[in-house]
């Protein structure tokens, strides 16, 4: 069968896929330096293996309390070496992005401390962890306190204002590197340090921790790289290469890593326990494969803002500017355009490819959200994936593809269900 032939039987026409060749042949400079950014931390991730002399017995399973793991606390020293951090938290009992950061925060802040964001609002789900929307064990109602310096109208940082908001009692700051779902830019860790330095010349003793999620391996360095005290992020996002079916990481400096450990287990216990259950071997793999994973999702992201921005889509990123994220955030306008766009993300999955994505609401937010996803592992957005609330301006965010070919036959996909659905015409 030739690939025209396999693509029809999948669902892509003749005219959809021509029109993505004709888009992807301007954009061999991009796809050469995101390689060499591959090659760059696979080799990164390599040395890392090689210093810590991983070995099988690092695979092996453990149970109950976790006593001497020799797996675990390889990989961590392995993860410390990536992040150039003197220690690492990385656990399968770290359940997700939220809850590493939610250990990082409540680990090193104390009542009467304050929490300063110096770039805005910070993710939807710290809200909570935060206090600024109400919940049962936010920070607040232990007595930390937040405030936060909103960035310039163009995205940049407001150092007067950050200046004005650091006070005695300013404890933490927490920086998140990817935009998320607003539309700010993303910051690349260069940016982020000198935010850093800033705030560190203005109270040198202050703690910087940097919400590195979506961030990892986008670039040859990391905000751990720029003075960050501490990095973290999620296993089910691009460090875990998509083969992790759970956890996260905190890497940073040996005196808050450690206070992540007692948070996260128990005082006195630390990083002591926490069996591993047989997940070592996916955890070690999925880091090895976790750069060129990022860089297939990354190809994606630039061929989707590439193929939507000629046909009048506004894109963030737009379709030229550098990355330091893989999410893609395509503007369609429209809900039946948001549909059609997550009805061809949904049919090129590999899992539930036959079900069809439609708009509900979902609880904690105040519009109806769609999403598109079929993913080996639950909710796992290195793998790919695409959401969106249905509310002006009518945006999706696309992210993820396990591979570079199939992030290109999932957009693909998306704009064969916007033709077929009279949403879009090719130009000629
Ligand atoms: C995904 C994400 C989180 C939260 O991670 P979950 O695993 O969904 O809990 C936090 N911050 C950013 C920037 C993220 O992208």
């Amino acid at each position: 069968m030739e690939l025209q032939e396999i693509y029809q039987k999948i669902g892509v026409s003749p005219e959809v896929y021509e029109y993505g060749e004709k888009i992807l042949s301007g954009l061999r400079a991009r796809f050469e330096a995101i390689d060499q950014t591959a090659e760059y931390n696979q080799a990164k991730v390599l040395a890392a293996m090689q210093e810590h002399r991983v070995n099988a017995t690092h695979f092996a399973a453990t149970t109950g309390y976790g006593y001497n793991d020799g797996g675990r606390d390889n990989l961590e020293r392995v993860y410390a070496s990536v992040f150039h951090t003197e220690a690492a938290l990385v656990r399968p009992q770290i359940t997700c992005g939220t809850h590493a950061l939610a250990v990082a925060l409540s680990a090193n802040l104390l009542p009467g401390d304050e929490l300063l964001s110096p770039v805005g609002a910070p993710y939807d789900t710290l809200e909570e962890v935060i206090g600024i929307r109400d919940s049962k064990c936010s920070l607040r109602e232990y007595g930390v306190s937040y405030a936060q310096a909103d960035l310039l109208p163009d995205g940049s940082f407001d150092y007067d204002a950050v200046r004005n908001a650091i006070n005695d009692r300013t404890k933490l700051i927490t920086i998140q590197r990817s935009k998320g779902y607003a539309t700010r830019p993303t910051f690349s860790p260069a940016q982020i340090g000198e935010l850093i330095s800033f705030c560190k010349t203005i109270k040198p003793d202050v703690k910087v921790m940097v919400d590195n999620c979506y961030g990892e391996f986008v670039d040859t360095v990391e905000p751990s790289d720029f003075g960050a005290d501490m990095v973290v992020g999620s296993l089910i996002k691009n460090p875990g290469g998509g083969l992790a079916p759970i956890g996260g990481y905190i890497c940073g400096t040996q005196e808050c890593v450690d206070r992540c450990a007692c948070r996260l287990s128990a005082p006195g216990l630390g990083q002591e326990v926490g069996a591993n259950l047989g997940l070592m071997p996916a955890l070690y793999q999925g880091l090895f494969l976790a750069p060129t994973v990022t860089a297939g999702a990354l190809k994606g992201a630039v061929f989707a803002a590439n193929l939507y921005e000629k046909l009048g889509f506004a894109c963030v990123p737009n379709a030229t500017e550098p990355r330091f994220d893989i999410i893609q955030a395509v503007t369609l306008g429209s809900r039946e355009a948001m549909v059609a766009f997550c009805k061809g993300i949904q049919a090129a999955a590999p899992v539930d490819s036959y079900v069809t994505p439609e708009p509900w609401a979902m609880p904690g937010y105040d519009s109806e959200v769609i999403m598109a996803a079929g993913a080996f592992v639950q909710g796992s957005s290195i793998e790919l994936s695409a959401d969106g609330p249905i509310r002006e301006p009518y945006a999706v965010y696309f992210q993820g593809g396990l591979t570079w070919q199939h992030a290109k036959i999932g957009i693909l996909m998306s704009l064969q269900k916007l033709l077929e659905a009279g949403l879009v015409v090719l130009p000629e």
